[in-house]
């Protein structure tokens, strides 16, 4: 038995509970969380904005922590191992996809279940899915990485953002900071569209050189467009601000259908697409990159009794820019 903060029915706050964790399979291991941060979707699932979860649930899909057990026929880790573990915790390994490296676009099932949640002080995973953590990243500031930041790494890549390349990021909230830190790394011209003013000095301390409300970005300036908007918004400006050719990616993940307006998409040959997460090869890539240049979460550390006003923030964007349970707290 362990602790753990569960979300008992759709909407209801998180609860101090007691669940049972099984011994890690024999390839398996067991991860005791340091570190969990806090992201938008955890509060979707919490709200079941999207309509799949199912409960009672413990969620918390932004984990660092330590190996303390190993399953038999475990050779990637060893116990005291720092790990970083995130939302892809299962794949089929045999569908296209997945032999193709892209385990996040698994069609096959999804393979083995985990016995995860990372608002807890134990977790038991698949070897695969957790990572050794570079020595020189924070615990606290990384787990962040392993959803927000391998989420826009993932979207960044595949766009070819690099130098030459006009960026912009909408919404500066969890995924946005980072993203905006990557693309900069990434050698990109880097931009924020925020609501308001308001977070402007932030974007330019993380390294954008433009920063914009949506309404005074300027036309046909942008090459890629990645919205980390957690609500529903008007898509139409968007597409005037790209480029011909350009690409707007839906990263975050509003939870009513949108409408798109077909114009400038056929005037300019946009594009408009989405993104999930992303592999197991590129979120080693993706720790590797922020051990070298740098680059972590600004990380806000909470108790687990601060965990009850967490979601609020987060609905009400007060949160600059992840909150991270401190595990040791529960
Ligand atoms: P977050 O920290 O709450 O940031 C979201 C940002 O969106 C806010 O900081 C705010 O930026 C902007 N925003 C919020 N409400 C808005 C509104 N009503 N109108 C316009 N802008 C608004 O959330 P997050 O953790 O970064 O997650 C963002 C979204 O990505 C969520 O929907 C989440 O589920 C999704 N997500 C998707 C993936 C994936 O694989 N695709 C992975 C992780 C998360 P400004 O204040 O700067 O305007
Ligand atoms: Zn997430």
């Amino acid at each position: 038995m362990i602790k753990a903060l569960s979300v008992l029915r759709a909407g209801a706050p998180l609860e101090p509970v007691r669940i049972n964790r099984r011994e890690p399979g024999p390839a398996e291991i067991t991860v005791d969380v340091a570190y969990a941060g806090i992201c938008h979707s955890d509060l979707h699932m919490a709200r079941n904005d999207w309509g799949y979860s199912t409960y009672p649930t413990v969620l918390g899909h932004e984990v660092t922590g330590f190996v303390s057990a190993v399953g038999t026929k475990v050779t990637a880790h060893t116990i005291g191992d720092r790990v970083a573990v995130g939302m892809l915790l299962g794949s089929c390994g045999t569908c296209p996809s997945c032999r193709a490296g892209q385990e996040q676009y698994c069609t096959g099932g999804g393979g083995a279940p985990a016995d995860a949640g990372g608002f807890s002080e134990r977790m038991v995973v698949g070897q695969d899915f957790a990572l050794s953590l570079p020595s020189t990243l924070d615990m606290a500031a990384a787990a962040p990485l392993m959803c927000a930041g391998i989420t826009m790494f993932s979207a960044l890549r595949e766009w070819d953002a690099g130098p030459g390349v006009r960026v912009a990021i909408v919404g500066l909230g969890g995924l946005g900071h980072l993203g905006v830190k990557l693309a900069v790394a990434m050698g990109a011209q880097v931009s924020v569209l925020s609501r308001s003013q308001e977070r402007e000095r932030d974007a330019r301390r993380f390294g954008a050189t433009g920063f914009h409300t949506v309404p005074d970005a300027p036309a046909g300036a942008f090459d890629l467009i990645i919205s980390t908007v957690s609500a529903v918004t008007d898509l139409a400006p968007m597409f005037t601000l790209l480029d011909v050719n350009g690409t707007l990616v839906m990263a975050g993940a509003p939870t009513t259908p949108l409408s798109v307006p077909v114009g400038p998409l056929i005037t300019g040959r946009r594009r408009l697409a989405g993104t999930s997460i992303g592999s197991l090869r590129e979120a080693r890539e993706m720790l590797d990159f922020c051990a070298t240049h740098g680059i972590a979460a600004e990380a806000e550390i909470i108790n687990a009794d601060q965990m009850g006003t967490a979601f609020a923030r987060l609905d009400a964007a007060d949160v600059r820019y992840r909150l991270v349970l401190d595990a040791a707290s529960l």
